[in-house]
């Protein structure tokens, strides 16, 4: 988005492009297949368990059935056809026991292998996974898998009362204000998405001011975004004693990282709604989506969710998750364990609704990254998705003059990507920081076993 073109235009033209991007966007996601699920689902989703369970054991056993005849890691396991049982839920468990855990590190080594063969490559489109090594493997997925993951977002946000032609604001990574923009306006506009993006790469001090009142000035029902920028801007609000009142929004909806108390607290207070949160990751194998009593509801259409238990107490019990994606026809993850810990509630939701709850999932924690100029920065981490020459990175900050980067480089690792790595940082971080880029064998791990992308002494979450 931000190449030296997009850049030297004036903001009017830059707004301009974001409205095309987002009306290419809009034009990939409401497709018909979209309505279709979106539709159904809304009623599965207000149903009871029953109906459920028998969709999900369905659309397993097709997957099953797929994976063992075109998808050659799962074909050389011999394994077995789908249980067949009177209830589903024993069809459903039994099968699944009969596969083994897929490990990541089992993805990493071949993830071609998970390519189903029965899908042609053009309806492919490539992406990445969350990496637990802050760095990204490739992944493969269909514009209905994507279709379904969104038809699980607007069944939340619609549960709330959200429109199709509500406005609303942003708050997520793209870059769409250049670095050395220093005077407001903060965020662009995309015109048919009914979307202002702010940007999250301005948020110095003395420019909380404008984004404060960029919130209360521009159109908006509902907010979306990261738990840290949001927390980030409505500490600014309260601290000027401008909060939106109570009523304004239908609720502001978060993605991406753990929504931490704290976080939740300010952001419900400055932006006067409800947050819903929601859980999901870019394999398309799991989705999980808040309800008004603050738990997460698995969104069952979508995907299997079963807990490794190490720990289990009165109504819950605790473990890393083990993922079944029921969408995901491209590249099918059956059993896989995604690298986060969730705490599974062992009794209905007193929202009513039933099916799977959980009361919190551990997804990542990171630090901001802050510049010499004071602007606090998040997900940096999202660098290293692009670029896959890099196994593992970690950034390391302990004063605003400088970061060190530790990478361990794949064979691909050359010069040229070396190069790439550095403009990606000076783009969201600008000319002035000193940074550091260092190879090493290994990164350690946090005494919890996760993985952190970003440790600064300077711009710790709290
Ligand atoms: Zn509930």
């Amino acid at each position: 988005m931000l190449s030296n073109l997009y850049g030297s235009l004036p903001i009017f033209a830059q707004n301009w492009a974001c409205s095309w991007a987002g009306y290419k966007r809009s034009r990939q996601r409401f497709t018909p297949y979209f309505w279709r699920t979106l539709s159904a689902w809304e009623e599965s989703g207000n149903g009871s368990l029953a109906p459920l369970h028998a969709l999900q054991y369905e659309r397993l056993r097709s997957l099953v059935e797929r994976a063992r005849i075109y998808v050659p890691h799962y074909r050389d396991m011999d394994l077995p056809p789908a249980a067949e049982r009177s209830d589903p839920w024993d069809a459903i468990r039994e099968t699944l026991s009969s596969f083994p855990v897929l490990e990541k590190a089992h993805y990493r080594e071949t993830p071609e292998r998970f390519l189903a063969e029965d899908i042609p490559r053009s309806r492919m489109i490539r992406g990445k996974t969350s990496g637990t090594t802050g760095t990204a493997l490739p992944l493969w997925y269909t514009a209905e898998a994507l279709a379904e993951e969104y038809a699980t977002i607007w069944r939340m946000r619609r549960r709330e009362g959200v429109d199709f032609r509500d406005w609303y604001q942003a708050f997520g990574g793209q870059i769409i204000v250049p670095f050395k923009q220093e005077a407001p306006p903060f965020y662009r506009l995309n015109r048919p998405g009914r979307q202002f993006l702010h940007s999250l790469y301005h948020m110095a001090p003395e420019n909380m001011g404008a984004y404060v009142d960029a919130v209360h000035n521009l159109p908006a029902s509902y907010i979306i975004g990261y738990p840290s920028s949001l927390h980030l801007v409505g500490r600014a609000m309260l601290e000027r004693g401008r909060p939106i009142p109570r009523g304004r929004l239908k609720g502001i909806f978060t993605s991406s990282e753990s929504l931490l108390a704290f976080h939740k607290e300010t952001i419900e207070e400055a932006f006067g709604a409800r947050i819903y949160d929601r859980y999901g990751t870019s394999e398309f194998a799991v989705s999980m989506t808040m309800c008004a009593a603050g738990r997460l509801h698995v969104d069952m259409e979508f995907g299997i969710v079963e807990v490794d238990v190490q720990e289990s107490g009165d109504g819950w019990e605790r473990g890393p998750l083990l993922v079944t994606g029921l969408g995901n026809d491209a590249t099918p993850f059956i059993r896989y364990r995604i690298g986060d810990l969730g705490t599974r509630l062992t009794s209905p939701c007193s929202c009513g609704r039933e099916g799977d709850v959980f009361a919190d999932v551990d997804g990542r924690i990171e630090d901001f990254v802050v510049t010499p100029d004071g602007r606090r920065i998040g997900r940096l981490d999202h660098i290293f998705k692009d670029l896959l020459d890099i196994a593992e990175a970690q950034i390391l900050q302990d004063t605003e003059a400088a970061i060190d980067v530790l990478i361990v480089p794949r064979e691909s690792y050359n010069r040229a990507a070396e190069e790439r790595l550095l403009r990606e940082m000076r783009s969201r971080l600008g000319d002035s920081i000193k940074i550091d880029i260092r190879e090493v064998e290994s990164i350690p791990r946090e005494p919890n076993g996760k993985f952190r992308a970003v440790r600064s002494r300077v711009g710790k979450q709290s």
